[in-house]
């Protein structure tokens, strides 16, 4: 089931992005995937676009806040579509491009192997000695997903 154009145009239309099909097409994954991408992900699913524009266009979406890096340890860098995208899906608000989001915890899963955003998941408070400053706090949880609960 793919994402109406339209609707993607708008999207990157509001981050200020040209149209390109490579654009739509990789939005479009994020749209409709419920957990986190790999840039090896993409390559697997859009065999049609190499590996550079691949790459262009996640460094592009990440510049914009259309996705933000997940933390992982696995070798390969995750991207998560950003909050202010999914509320507008949602329709549960009206977010603008530049609202700020609290970050949020990620969870991987050991058995399946899949990493999501726990979007209502907010990582806590953290302190540290004096003299420290925060600048960017980062939160991978590592578990078992609700689907490999058996
Ligand atoms: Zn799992
Ligand atoms: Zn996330």
């Amino acid at each position: 089931m793919n994402m109406k154009k339209p609707r993607l145009k708008e999207i990157l239309h509001d981050y200020q992005l040209r149209v390109t099909p490579g654009r739509c097409d990789v939005l479009n994954h994020f749209l409709r995937s419920s957990y986190a991408l790999s840039a090896k992900d993409l390559e697997n699913r859009l065999p049609q676009y190499d590996r550079v524009t691949l790459y262009r266009t996640l460094h592009t979406f990440l510049e914009k806040g259309i996705l933000h890096l997940i933390p992982h340890d696995g070798g390969f860098a995750y991207f998560g579509l950003s909050e202010s995208i999914r509320l507008q899906l949602d329709n549960t608000a009206r977010a603008s491009s530049n609202t700020h989001y609290p970050d949020h915890i990620h969870f991987t899963c050991t058995t399946c192997g899949r990493t999501e955003c726990l979007s209502d998941y907010m990582i806590p408070q953290v302190t540290l000695p004096q003299g420290y400053q925060i600048k960017d706090v980062d939160l991978l949880v590592k578990g078992i997903c609700q689907a490999c609960q058996v």
